[in-house]
């Protein structure tokens, strides 16, 4: 009977972080979890295992398909606004959350073969390189299981002077941070509650690994943090479970560190309920506030409200605005200084490689596929596939205008590409591309922020104007 590893076409890799015992078992000091492994057996996570006393990990530059977002789907709004970033996800978890909204990837067991593209550290680079995206973001599933590729790749993006965004839960151990510092430059670190009877529980892991990983990132004290707390209905949306949050915050990471008040949506074994009340959102926000901490947004929320802007702490005036993942920075001057009253802002802005935005009409012989916003769908990854030997072009734009403009998207000889659109305004209705007949466009549905979305629509939610 074929094993998982033979199911899904993986290779073994020597892993990095462990220890060897007499009798032929290992020890990973990866995560928290520490698993000691006999010979043959896998960890928790399912892509690290003792071969022959050796621990190996089986998922090196195993990924899902590279995808092109922007730097606020990963709740990052303190450092370059609205930069393009590459993102990657793997697949295995070291955690196993009931609410995982990416769960056929990040549980092993519900894997799919066609969700996996295998990269190099090469190619990851040389596609950034390419597209003009700066930021790597190592997301989605967790990039705790893919040590040793994010190490190696973040690595040779930063030799050829791109940036790395690590986005996580952050069950991992203390030496394995210390081999991110040097790499990472951006920390998206997620805490889900300050109950370790939560953490034991809904996640199957432990509260006190997360908050000494936290503290230790922090006390580098030369690398950008941002936190985020989803707020689930019915296990953690209450006022005293968020205080709880920010007291621990404001007693180990100061006032400045930005907070993420997140809505979940229901998901994998946890559907029973409906999602975050926003009313509850907006509420808890202002208590943070209150309390002291600086910088408290709203995460997953489509609307215009002042919890997704940036405002400036010495004169309130409006930095930064936003509208779901999409951002504008009309209160920032070309120093980087508040418009209004010349104070310093909290954003962190970094010279990259610019995303090239060439604007173009569509030409009579082109195609028109649009995706419509609907209900709590806000966003979606475009799918492209150029099956012809030669290179094509895209323009991908908003709205319905049927004399549209927009961003040109080159496609090389048999190129697929994969990014991310969203809503830009309440009113707009959709994303609309503009192609020759041979690309092949399909969407997916993108719930929330770091969602990979591994089925394609069926077509019914997509409208071909030809
Ligand atoms: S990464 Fe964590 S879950 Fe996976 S084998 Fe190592 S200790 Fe176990």
């Amino acid at each position: 009977m074929p094993t998982s590893k033979d199911r899904l076409g993986l290779k073994s890799h020597p892993a990095r972080l462990y220890s060897k015992h007499e009798n032929g078992e290992v020890t990973c000091h990866l995560s928290p979890r520490q698993c000691r492994l006999r010979p043959g057996q896998p960890g928790f996570c399912r892509v690290r295992q003792n071969e022959a006393g050796e621990l190996v990990t089986l998922n090196y530059g195993v990924s899902v398909q590279l995808t092109q977002e922007m730097i606020e789907t990963e709740a990052v709004v303190h450092h370059s606004p609205g930069e393009a970033i590459l993102s990657l996800g793997n697949i295995g978890c070291m955690l196993n959350c009931d609410f995982c909204h990416n769960w056929k990837t990040s549980q092993f067991r519900y894997v799919e073969k066609k969700d996996i593209h295998h990269y190099t550290p090469e190619q990851v680079v040389e596609t950034a390189l390419s597209k003009g995206i700066g930021i790597l973001s190592w997301t989605y599933n967790d990039p705790v299981v893919w040590h040793e590729f994010v190490c190696d790749t973040a690595k040779l993006a930063r030799e050829h002077g791109l940036l790395n965004l690590y986005k996580s839960a952050f069950s991992i151990s203390a030496q394995a941070i210390d081999q991110l510092h040097p790499v990472i430059d951006i920390f998206s670190l997620s805490l889900k509650s300050m109950d370790p009877d939560f953490y034991r529980r809904v996640t199957k892991g432990r509260l006190e690994p997360i908050l000494e990983g936290i503290k230790q990132v922090h006390a580098y004290g030369d690398r950008h943090l941002e936190l985020s707390n989803l707020v689930v209905t019915g296990l953690n949306d209450t006022l005293p479970e968020v205080e709880k949050v920010v007291t621990w915050m404001l007693n180990n990471l100061g006032e400045e560190v930005p907070l993420h008040l997140v809505r979940f949506h229901p998901d994998y074994k946890y559907t029973h309920v409906g999602r975050t009340s926003i009313a509850f959102l907006k509420e808890a926000r202002l208590r943070a506030l209150e309390m002291g901490l600086k910088h408290v947004y709203l995460g997953n929320v489509y609307e215009n409200h002042e919890g997704l802007n940036t405002y400036c702490s010495h004169c309130r005036h409006l930095l930064v605005s936003r509208f779901g993942l999409q951002t504008q920075t009309p209160g920032i001057d070309p120093a980087h200084r508040c418009r209004n009253c010349g104070a310093s802002t909290p954003i962190t802005f970094v010279p990259l490689k610019k995303s090239k935005t060439e604007m173009r009409h569509r030409r009579e012989e082109e195609n028109m596929t649009r995706f419509l916003w609907h209900g709590d769908i806000n966003a979606c990854h475009v799918m492209l596939h150029n099956p012809t030997a030669v290179p094509l072009t895209v323009v991908c734009t908003a709205d319905s205008a049927s004399d549209a403009c927009g961003q040109e998207i080159r496609l090389a000889p048999g190129e697929r590409w994969r990014f991310i659109a969203s809503r830009k305004a309440p009113l707009e209705k959709g994303v609309q591309l503009i192609h020759p007949a041979p690309v092949q466009v399909s969407f997916a549905e993108v719930l929330d922020r770091a969602h990979f979305p591994t089925e394609a629509l069926d077509g019914q939610a997509q409208q071909d104007l030809t």
